[in-house]
């Protein structure tokens, strides 16, 4: 079976949504990605770091969904890094209210031994410098990267940044990010500069407009699914690429072809994860569910035209 290594925050977040608001709850990037992989039943571990007010509970959580922590490092006296953000009322923009680095100023990471040699490697957003050290202590290279990333490290990290998109093979940005990246308008144009830059592959996700996946002069379009219900979009971005990258490395195979079902598979993932506040919708996820839910897609998606 392939490994998959994750890197990405663990997190506190403070949400507000028109619906209600939480106090630091568990997030971070590298929490939804691995909660969303986890579906696939891949060996998956995740390098970050946490400070020592971070409760073992939540660590708890993770391993019982088989996630393997032993590269989350524990700083006793510092603080885990704290996101806070704000909805605006059509859930598809916020605003960030606080982003505090506090562990992860001066975080350097260390790939467990088990995870030296991933099949697969997702870098989940966070510092640059980190997501190019962890590639650096990687000896043979894996058969798929992929990076998220975000607008705050495009502001405050630019260089390192684009050092290391330039070593990976898949990037997943959102449609403001990529715009910001690429300083195109459109999306086509964007995801062309991206090229230059690096990756083969560009996935850009427009939220409840779905993603598209872009390589070469192919274009792949995924739906989001229409919801019911929308509670907190919080970690939507993630989840899609643990969703993208857990069924990359289930799979194995890391054709185009495969990539588009991958975008499927996140978007799938995606959709549980905004019904609930935080991580508690990925938490209890079933099989079944998922299941079920991959057959409304096709059914959104599939029709039957006459050409000529
Ligand atoms: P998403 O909604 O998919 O963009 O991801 C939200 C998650 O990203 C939250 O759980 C935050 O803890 C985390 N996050 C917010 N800002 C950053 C940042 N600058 N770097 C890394 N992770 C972040």
């Amino acid at each position: 079976m392939s490994k998959l290594l994750i890197v990405g925050t663990v997190a506190f977040d403070a949400i507000e949504t028109p619906f209600g608001k939480t106090d630091k709850i568990l997030g971070g990037a590298a929490t939804y990605i691995s909660l969303s992989a986890s579906q696939f039943g891949v060996e998956s571990g995740i390098v970050s770091v946490v400070g020592g007010d971070f409760p073992k509970e939540y660590l708890r959580k993770l391993n019982a969904r088989n996630i393997n922590t032993d590269g989350i490092e524990v700083v006793e006296d510092g603080k885990t890094f704290f996101w806070k953000g704000k909805y605006h009322n059509d859930l598809n923009s916020r605003d960030t209210l606080i982003t505090d680095l506090n562990v992860l100023a001066d975080f350097k990471p260390v790939v467990p031994k088990r995870f030296i040699q991933p099949e697969f490697l997702m870098l989940g957003n966070l510092h640059p410098a980190v997501q190019m050290a962890v590639i650096n202590q990687i000896p043979v290279r894996p058969k798929l990267v992929v990076l998220d990333t975000m607008n705050f490290w495009m502001d405050n990290t630019w260089d390192q940044l684009m050092e290391v998109i330039a070593k990976i093979d898949v990037i997943t940005i959102n449609d403001e990010e990529a715009r910001q990246l690429s300083g195109e308008y459109s999306l086509v144009k964007a995801a062309q500069k991206i090229y230059e830059m690096g990756p083969k592959y560009v996935v850009i996700k427009k939220g409840e407009h779905g993603a598209l996946l872009f390589h070469e002069d192919n274009v792949f379009f995924a739906p989001a699914l229409p919801l019911e219900e929308v509670f907190d979009p919080t970690g939507a971005g993630d989840t899609f690429a643990g969703g993208f990258i857990g069924h990359m490395t289930r799979t194995e195979d890391i054709s185009f072809e495969n990539m588009k079902r991958g975008v499927i598979a996140g978007s799938n993932l995606a959709s549980f994860c905004v019904e609930k506040f935080g991580t508690e919708r990925m938490e209890n996820l079933t099989h079944d569910e998922i299941q079920e839910r991959l057959l409304q897609f096709k059914l959104l998606t599939q029709f039957d035209i006459e050409l000529g």
